[in-house]
């Protein structure tokens, strides 16, 4: 035979070999991908038939195999662990009765509880994070709430309707973005309450204002007859009755006061000299000024402002006497008038024991008095400065004392004036 036919011959076996081998090779490597890509989509209940590796025979698939299956069921540990405190979550999220929503700083809806759904009266037809919070909530006053938490990146607080809204800035799972969380409390439960206690004050004060003012009408008769000599015995055992009558009268006018401020209603203003009101006001305690050694300054650095007559009375009347009345070991008492933009300002300030910031906080609560063991005659039955701060805010301002523990007291009370 010539050689080039053992040549050719070895060539086509050589190949054929290859070609085999090449064939062999390529299957045994599809089948360990293919087992791989198995092991890798199994399932909770498929994972465990994969315990042995299929590769017995080769070492470098058997650690790939090996890999393979404890990647997966890594993953599906953290997915069983984040499912179920995901369910913790949800079940704790949509049993809060509270309305819960989260978005995120394009205000696209990231998630929401049941209550949010029911309401709003809301039925999603998609997924989450299809729908935009204006989309559901129509209210501009929502939106502009959530606006200012992601713009500012504070706590906003209010009240829109029936609901007390919280938003509040929240860090997402992801770095470069921030959630917020807003969270809506229904009032009108504490709003029924609330007109349920204003309605008694209100009926309780009126009826029996009439009854005490019988009294109080027939004991100053009895007071007149009483003002001979030889029955000064009897005038004396009676002025503890006077006196406890006209306490009355007066915690009874403050309570249909307040009950009139809670009920709201138009406010009446008109333009009134800053410096005639103040010394109405002056001339009308000048008597418990001067038992008291009180000398009361006053500066008016702006000329009107534009309010309600009866509360700057009101105000100027409480701020006052409880300035003259607390500040018993010390003279100087001001009341300043000042511009402020366009506010007004309004300041009593005194010298005397102050008020402890511990205190402050309450202070302007109803009936909230520092030291309660003062009978009406030396302290106050506590609403006066509840109804300062009430004809405050009716005016649209605000009031705030500045004080401390023995530094005496500012009251500053800020009227827009407008
Ligand atoms: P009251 O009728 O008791 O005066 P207010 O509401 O006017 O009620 O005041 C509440 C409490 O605040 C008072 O009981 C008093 O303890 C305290 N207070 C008010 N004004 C002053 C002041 N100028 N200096 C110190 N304490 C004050």
């Amino acid at each position: 035979m010539q050689t080039w036919v053992w040549v050719l011959a070895l060539i086509l076996i050589g190949f054929i070999t290859y070609f085999l081998s090449y064939l062999r090779f390529r299957r045994m490597i599809t089948k360990q991908a293919k087992m791989i890509v198995h092991v890798m989509k199994a399932e909770d209940d498929e994972i465990n038939q994969y315990n042995n590796p299929y590769a017995v025979d080769d070492d470098d698939f058997v650690d790939l195999e090996r890999a393979a299956l404890t990647l997966r069921k890594k993953y599906l540990r953290l997915r069983r662990q984040s499912k179920e405190e995901r369910k913790g979550y949800e079940t704790v999220f949509s049993g809060l009765k509270e309305a819960i929503v989260t978005v995120d700083q394009n205000l696209r809806i990231i998630s929401f509880n049941s209550s949010f759904l029911s309401s709003f009266k809301w039925t999603p037809h998609h997924e989450r994070g299809n729908y935009l919070l204006h989309d559901v909530l129509r209210n501009p006053e929502v939106i502009a709430a959530f606006k200012k938490t992601i713009d500012t990146n504070e706590v906003e607080k209010t009240e829109i309707d029936t609901y007390q809204l919280f938003v509040t800035p929240l860090p997402s799972l992801n770095e470069n973005e921030t959630w917020y969380l807003g969270v809506f409390y229904d009032l009108t439960e504490i709003r029924k309450t609330e007109k349920i206690r204003v309605d008694f004050v209100a009926n309780a004060s009126h009826e029996l204002r009439t009854p005490l003012t019988v009294i109080k009408g027939y004991t100053e008769v009895l007071d007149q007859r009483l003002n001979k000599p030889e029955l000064r015995e009897e005038k004396e055992l009676l002025q503890p009755i006077v006196e406890s009558v006209k306490n009355m009268s007066e915690l009874m006018d403050d309570l249909l006061n307040l009950s009139k401020l809670d009920v709201g209603g138009k406010l009446i203003k008109s333009e009134l000299s800053t410096q005639k009101i103040t010394e109405d006001i002056l001339s009308e305690v000048a008597n418990i000024q001067q038992l008291s050694h009180k000398n009361i300054s006053a500066r008016y650095d702006v000329e009107s402002i534009l309010a309600n007559e009866d509360s700057v009375k009101q105000i100027l009347r409480n701020l006052i006497i409880n300035a003259i009345k607390y500040s018993a070991e010390t003279e100087n008492i001001e009341v300043t008038w000042q511009k402020k933009s366009s506010h007004i300002l309004l300041k009593v300030k005194d010298h005397g024991p102050g008020i402890s910031k511990e205190h402050q906080a309450r202070i302007f609560e109803r009936f909230y008095r520092i030291d309660k063991g003062r009978g009406r005659d030396q302290g106050g039955s506590g609403l006066g400065l509840a109804l300062v701060k009430n004809h405050v805010l009716n005016h649209g301002g605000k009031i705030s004392l500045i004080s401390d523990s023995g530094q005496g007291c500012e009251f500053i009370c800020e009227f827009p004036n407008y």
